[in-house]
């Protein structure tokens, strides 16, 4: 049986790209008769609000997409990040990083996927470790795995390119995980088989493979759908969650639209003026 999910991170209001996200997951579970789970992506102490994830359920629930289980809650599991970040020290794959992002931004000499790429500045120096983030050192942790590949639904099979990402941070200085350790954990724990995300996570799957054979983990397959996108071709920014833009959730919930009529309408492809599908990875949605 299949099992995919949907994980907001509630630091600002959803929009009609996240609804087409939970559609896709919920869908694609309903369609093969399997599993859709929600998992909160609270684990940034800082930015998440509560309220905030209460309106997102209150959303999905409004257009109609019910997810199976219990909510599952990152901030439930920080126990769990710090084990596997233990393991990962006990390997001597993780070294503790004191750069600032400016000086991260002046060091990069090429960009990865994420930005600026970490030259390695703080690898293989005596780094006193309290208040430091801890990265991967990429090279080993490549070296130890071997060559890896994955597959996802639309794009095929891909061999593993962690590398591009460099020595990415695992463990925050200000959350006790990455989204890349939180989300590869979390996706195990939960069972999920079909990892169903948006296009523009696709090359972190990457890093995700990478972590999966490092601490043993099975392999899900990966669906990479395509993202509502704006007339310039680029996603919709989170702003767009704001009551001025009108293309928030919570606010259309809250004004007495009909969800269902909404999440149907998005089935059929009708989308507002200046908002299509763009094209996704493989050509798929
Ligand atoms: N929490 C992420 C987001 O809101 C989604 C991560 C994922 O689906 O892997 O963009």
């Amino acid at each position: 049986m299949i099992r995919t999910r949907f994980a907001p991170s509630p630091n600002g209001s959803l929009h009609l790209g996240h609804a087409w996200a939970a559609i896709v997951a919920h869908d694609l579970a309903r369609e093969r008769g399997g599993e859709f789970l929600v998992r909160v992506e609270d684990i940034d102490g800082a930015r998440s609000r509560a309220e905030l994830a209460d309106d997102h359920l209150a959303d999905l629930d409004w257009l109609d997409l019910h997810w199976d289980g219990p909510v599952v809650r990152q901030s439930e599991r920080l126990e769990s990040y710090a084990d596997a970040a233990e393991r990962l020290r006990g390997m001597g794959l993780l070294y503790p990083c004191q750069c600032t992002r400016a000086d991260v931004l002046a060091a990069a000499r090429a960009d990865g996927p994420d930005g600026p790429l970490y030259p390695g500045t703080c690898r293989g120096r005596d780094m006193y470790s309290h208040g430091a983030a801890w990265r991967l050192d990429m090279a080993k942790a490549v070296a130890l795995a071997g060559p890896l590949t994955w597959r996802d639904e639309n794009a095929g099979e891909q061999a593993a390119r962690p590398e591009l990402f460099g020595d990415v941070v695992l463990v925050r200085k200000d959350a006790p995980a990455s989204y890349h350790l939180a989300a590869t954990l979390d996706d195990s724990a939960d069972g999920i088989t079909l990892v169903t995300r948006g296009a523009d996570l696709f090359a972190a799957t990457h890093v995700h493979r990478l972590l999966q054979a490092l601490f043993g983990l099975p392999v899900p397959v990966w669906h990479h759908h395509a993202l509502l996108v704006e007339a310039n071709g680029k996603k919709l920014a989170k702003r767009r969650g704001s009551a001025q833009e009108g293309f928030g959730l919570t606010d259309r919930r809250r004004a007495g639209e009909y969800g269902r009529a909404l999440a149907d309408a998005l089935r059929a492809g009708h989308f507002p003026a200046g908002i299509s599908l763009g094209t996704g990875v493989g050509g798929g949605t």
